[in-house]
């Protein structure tokens, strides 16, 4: 069974590249019938931060994006615990596996000594790389440091020798030259693990099949090969998906528009266009078709069709498609997600109201925030230049005309709904002999101050009676 997973350090809510990644590995394991692991890696206690679990839990929500095992699953699932911090003492057996069959060694160097050479060869230019200094370390120097109260590392020990071969799912066979390794760190002397460490310990024990990853993760996967094949686990297919860069070809930030998730999600954005737009980041569809449903996306993904060029961010695609899911949407579920974004004190409109008035102007939205920007028109207040407008009417013998039929029809009727208004709108243009844009324009200046806007009947339904009858009267000379 396909196992994927979403490994996140909790340093803060979800970015729109980590959000990528836990799309491509949702998708791949839907794909396969298989489960989408969430793991915490929050063995860096500097820089976990309070809260962050629970923002990107909140986010992968949101993005629908559900997982079967991991924290916010009852009972975590059957190969937890599945935060890093909760699964020290599996690292220190496993450290202890190693260094019983002598592929790891107690290191006594001292940080500060580690850190001088490694300044050392940056100065003479050379990649920096443990000296070695412990690795043949006798029983009776071993416990010499113990005794001076030094609290060992435990470091891997890297054959110089031949090279390490990565066969990834997206890049083919990557070679890296074994010298370039060096012996690294398993368990720091504090016991807590390294991430090459830790991932290939969790990795193993979770069952993961595939790490679908970034390609700056390209460059450990030498290391955490290693410490499969020598703790006699199988490794699991790598694929390392391209980097995201801004328009100008730097690292993706926000100067490029790209966010936090939850900075989407503030601002209304269709979730499903998130993932629709962080899936055609790495891959595309065979039709070549770019607004694409979840179903068809969990349907489509593959490793095969993912490319290795980086790719570049286009804030105003993923608003395209936005508005696309947006317009897709169900008016009543539209009208149910609109309904938090409105600001109320601008907008007091009944929820009968703003079911109207989202339905006539839901192809302008490209996110529902957006809503504010279009509902000034139903408002039934002009602002000084809408009341110029409003007042040219009165000079004006056919509008006139259009307004005192329009005031007499709407004004008779007995009760104010759509159908009846879009009746006694017809009927004046027929008593005025007005019809399209002379009957309608002199209505929408009557009522909104503008010549364009939302569908006249929207409108009318949404100011109500009263307010569209005394507009009428204050444009009627
Ligand atoms: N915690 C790592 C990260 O967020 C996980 C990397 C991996 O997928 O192996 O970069």
């Amino acid at each position: 069974m396909v196992r994927t997973r979403l490994a996140p350090s909790p340093t803060g809510s979800l970015h729109v590249g980590n959000a990528r990644i836990a799309v491509l590995n949702w998708l791949f394991a839907r794909h396969h019938g298989g489960a989408f692991v969430l793991r915490i890696e929050d063995t860096d206690r500097e820089r976990t931060v309070p809260g962050a679990e629970a923002e990107i839990l909140e986010d992968l929500r949101w993005l629908g994006l559900e997982w079967d095992e991991g924290p916010g699953v009852e009972d975590g699932g059957p190969l937890g615990p599945y935060r890093q911090s909760e699964r020290l003492a599996l690292y220190r057996e496993h450290a202890q596996r190693l260094l019983a069959a002598g592929r790891a060694f107690r290191c006594y160097c001292a940080e500060q000594e580690l850190r001088a050479q490694r300044e050392a060869a940056l100065a003479r230019r050379e990649q920096p790389r443990y000296s070695g200094a412990c690795r043949e370390l006798s029983a009776g120097e071993a416990a010499r440091r113990e005794r001076e109260g030094r609290r060992p590392a435990i470091r891997f020990r890297v054959d110089e020798a031949g090279s390490v071969v990565v066969e990834d799912a997206v890049r083919g066979r990557v070679q890296f030259p074994a010298s370039e390794i060096g012996d690294f760190i398993l368990l720091r002397s504090d016991g807590v693990p390294t991430y090459n460490f830790a991932v290939v310990v969790d990795d193993a024990l979770m069952q993961i099949t595939h790490v679908i990853r970034g390609s700056g993760h390209l460059s450990n996967t030498p290391r955490q090969l290693l410490l499969y094949d020598a703790l006699g686990y199988a490794a699991p297919v790598f694929a390392h998906v391209p980097m995201v860069l801004g328009p100008d070809r730097q690292k993706l930030s926000k100067r490029h528009g790209a966010r936090a998730v939850s900075e989407y999600r503030q601002q209304g954005y269709h979730p499903d266009a998130l993932v629709n737009y962080l899936s055609l980041l790495s891959w595309s569809s065979p039709s070549g078709d770019e607004l694409l449903e979840r179903g068809r996306l969990v349907t489509e993904v593959s490793l095969a069709r993912m490319g290795v060029a980086d790719v570049v961010f286009d804030a105003e695609k993923l608003r395209w498609l936005s508005g696309k899911h947006i317009e897709r949407m169900p008016l009543e579920a539209l009208v149910d997600a609109t309904s938090a974004y409105v600001d109320r004190e601008r907008f007091p409109l009944s929820d009968a109201a703003l079911a109207v008035a989202v339905a006539a102007v839901r192809s302008h939205l490209s996110t529902l925030s957006e809503i504010n920007d279009h509902l000034e028109p139903f408002l039934g207040t002009l602002d000084a230049a809408a009341e110029r407008a409003r007042d040219a009417l009165r000079s004006e013998e056919r509008a006139q005309a259009v307004l005192r039929a329009a005031r007499h029809t709407l004004g008779t009727l007995p009760s104010w709904e759509e159908a009846q208004l879009e009746a006694a709108v017809r009927a004046a243009g027929e008593m005025a002999e007005a019809r399209a844009r002379s009957l309608y324009e002199p209505l929408r200046i009557a009522l909104t101050g503008r010549p364009h806007g939302p569908p006249l009947v929207a409108v009318l339904f949404v100011l109500g009676r009263a307010t569209a009858l005394r507009l009428l009267d204050e444009a009627l000379g």
